[in-house]
């Protein structure tokens, strides 16, 4: 994976360096043009990696940075970390530098998003805060702030440089996963191609005391505290909320198969085959649709009632322990203990 980051941590870098010059060498070792500042995502060894960036399809219009470190972030210093990601970003030599940071408390619940844009050729600054969400998970809150980052770049045309340290998104961005459906990195990708700039999105270590990010730092944090209102909440994050949740069955039924257990022993089901498992569900649920009582609950017949003996509903309780016309089969699969109980009535 460090490998994927550092090839194509560089080869961004020099399209964005050298975009004037560069095509004519890279077309040659990919057979892919860098129109619009598309990162070719084929590795040195040629080969194409699905669903990354680069693919025909596919064009971003960003340009992928990162500030390498050649060591473990915490091995230096946050001086270093800083000077390290100062150079970076002047080094892009860009009319705009962007912030943007999420934050959320410490319960996935009221997350905020951050934007600071220093504007390099008049000196003017903007802030801005978003409420993210009352429910919202801080990759949630870090996509938000760039949404709007790109947002203002549409508005606002000029080469920028979006500066992050959320790797995660950073990545998710970068590796263009067209399974990705999280809402925020569609939107992001959507909102790309009309910035009409040239955009490079550089990961920064966080925590590095660098001005413009402890800004949108505290931008994000005082953004949790805005009016929630309707912002909407994000699939992963409903999913894993619900996850979260204890289990506490309300069915009638449910409560009588599960009664105190905290949740199904999907450990040992898990096992099964997928056959059994899914009688298993049926016995379990009562709707089996072989059965005349699920069946007339849906209406494909009019009756309930057993056709084996006639005299009471169809049901799996009543095929399984009670239906007389069934005995004998009882007897034959239930044998001990079962049978030796057998009296001949039930
Ligand atoms: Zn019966």
């Amino acid at each position: 994976m460090g490998e994927i980051l550092q090839t194509k941590g560089r080869r961004p870098q020099k399209d964005h360096d050298l975009r004037e010059n560069a095509t004519t060498q890279t077309q040659n070792q990919t057979g892919i043009p860098l129109q619009d500042r598309t990162i070719d995502a084929r590795s040195t060894d040629g080969k194409r990696r699905s669903g990354e960036a680069g693919t025909p399809w596919y064009e971003t219009g960003i340009v992928f940075e990162k500030v390498q470190l050649e060591k473990k972030k915490n091995e230096y210093t946050s001086e270093e970390l800083r000077a390290r990601a100062t150079e970076k970003i002047e080094s892009l030599k860009c009319e705009y530098t962007v912030y943007t940071d999420g934050s959320t408390d410490h319960n996935q619940e009221n997350g905020g998003a951050g934007v600071y844009i220093e504007d390099n050729c008049t000196g003017v600054r903007h802030e801005m805060m978003f409420p993210a969400g009352r429910l919202c998970s801080s990759f949630g809150a870090e996509c938000l702030a760039m949404v709007e980052a790109v947002r203002w770049l549409t508005k606002n045309p000029g080469t920028a440089v979006i500066c992050t340290d959320s790797l995660s998104m950073h990545s998710a961005l970068m590796k263009n996963d067209w399974r990705n459906n999280t809402n925020l990195i569609v939107e992001i990708r959507n909102l790309m191609p009309s910035t009409n700039g040239k955009i490079s999105l550089l990961w920064i270590p966080a925590h590095c005391d660098l001005p413009g990010n402890e800004v949108a730092d505290d931008l994000a944090k005082r953004a949790t505290v805005l009016q929630q209102g309707e912002t909407p909440v994000s699939y992963a994050i409903a999913k894993a909320r619900i996850k979260r949740r204890k289990w506490s069955p309300k069915h009638e039924r449910a409560i009588e198969t599960y009664g105190e257990r905290r949740q199904p022993r999907i450990d040992i089901e898990s096992k099964w085959p997928r056959s059994v498992r899914s009688q298993y569900a049926r016995l379990r649920t009562g709707h089996a649709k072989e059965l005349r009582h699920y069946m007339y609950m849906i209406e494909k017949v009019d009756d309930p009632t057993c056709t084996a003996c006639g005299e009471d509903e169809e049901t799996i309780k009543h095929i399984l322990c009670h239906c007389p016309a069934l005995d004998w089969k009882r007897i034959m699969l239930f044998t001990e203990p079962d049978a030796s109980s057998y009296d001949g009535t039930t």
